[in-house]
């Protein structure tokens, strides 16, 4: 099982293979890229690669608790030397990413311009859909899905204007398959990946990118639901990798998810089966559909599909309006 796999083995035998030859650096010199949520976990890996690779960072942490609690300058200012020592550019931002126009601003002040996001802050409040108070419900939704449009939207200005822009924002496995406990945070991480794909086809023709990733790292988040072993094995320095690699003007990949994590990385789709049309002249009943069940849901008739947009779903909806049956 996943709990017996020898995590810190694996990653020394990793570490032995440091000796690859790299095939081309991917630079960001005289880029600009607000990393939200930097002070810590994936944030602070993906603020540190940047910073390595000549972009200049800002650097946002609330500097909160995992449920939200509290602020603190720490975490930003920690992560802004770590930068500034390795020669890198760096500035902190301590504001909460609902106020996204102030963690913007601070990226306009200090480097005069923003051509990268990452919208990566987040906080978890668990409980099961019964015991969930409204509280729980939006303090989630505030921070994960209003943070990732505010620093967006503030964002999104200064990015039509230059014709440039690349935004990586954060979902999570559980945003695309649910988890239990968890209906307000994976509610709001589903709805960044629809506002991510919405955002990706009105940046195109500014050239602004935009795509989503679901990561898996050793955290503090994941820390308390994690054995050691595996938060150890599980870095963040796998995922910031796939997070320069979008963020590149090189890439033109965009409206896309992918799944990171552990070194491993992969795209996720949706799939849908071929359907069932029924005659539009005759009367519909739940009984037609019981009856045809095994049809609708059939994945693997090779009838199946992979809609990459709304006028391809709505293709075979509109194929149906055909559909009169001559014996009605
Ligand atoms: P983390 O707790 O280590 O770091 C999150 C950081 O965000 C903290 O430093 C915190 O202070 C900051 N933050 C919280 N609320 C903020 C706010 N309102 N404004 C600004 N900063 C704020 O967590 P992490 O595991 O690195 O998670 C990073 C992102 O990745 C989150 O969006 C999380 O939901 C997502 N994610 C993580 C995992 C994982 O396995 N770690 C899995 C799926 C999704």
């Amino acid at each position: 099982s996943i709990m017996d796999t020898d995590w810190v083995g694996l990653l020394e035998e990793a570490k032995s293979l440091d000796g690859n030859p790299n095939p081309g650096e991917l630079r960001f010199d005289g880029k600009v890229a607000i990393v939200t949520g930097a002070g810590a976990g994936l944030g602070r890996a993906h603020a540190l690669l940047f910073g390595k690779l000549g972009a200049s960072v800002v650097v946002n942490d609330l500097g909160t608790g995992v449920k939200g609690e509290g602020a603190a300058a720490t975490p930003a200012d920690k992560v802004v030397a770590e930068i500034k020592a390795a020669g890198g550019k760096a500035v902190a931002n301590y504001d909460s990413v609902e106020d996204g126009d102030k963690v913007v601003q601070t990226a306009i002040d200090a480097f005069g311009r923003v051509d990268i996001i990452v919208n990566n802050a987040g906080i978890l409040r668990d409980k099961s859909f019964t015991r969930m108070t409204d509280l729980d419900w939006d303090l989630i939704q505030r921070v994960h899905l209003r943070g990732t449009y505010k620093v967006a939207k503030a964002a999104w200005p200064y990015m039509l204007k230059q014709k440039y822009g690349r935004i990586i924002n954060t979902t999570s496995a559980v945003g695309l398959y649910g988890n239990f406990g968890q209906a307000n945070y994976s509610a709001a991480k589903a709805g960044i990946v629809a506002f991510s794909n919405t955002l990706a086809l009105e940046g195109a023709r500014a050239n602004i990118i935009v795509n989503t990733i679901a990561p898996n790292a050793g955290t503090a988040m994941t820390a308390t639901v994690m054995p050691p072993e595996m938060v150890e094995a599980l870095k963040p320095d796998y995922v910031s990798p796939l997070v320069a690699y979008l963020g590149h003007e090189s890439t033109s990949e965009t409206g896309s998810v992918f799944e990171v994590g552990s070194g491993w990385i992969a795209k996720v789709r949706w799939q849908r089966t071929g359907g069932v049309g029924f005659p539009v002249n005759k009367t519909l009943l739940p009984e037609h559909i019981a009856a045809r069940w095994s049809e609708i849901t059939n994945f693997d008739d090779g009838r199946a599909t992979y809609p990459t947009n709304t006028q391809e779903s709505f293709a075979a909806v509109q194929a149906n309006f055909e559909n009169v049956a001559s014996d009605a």
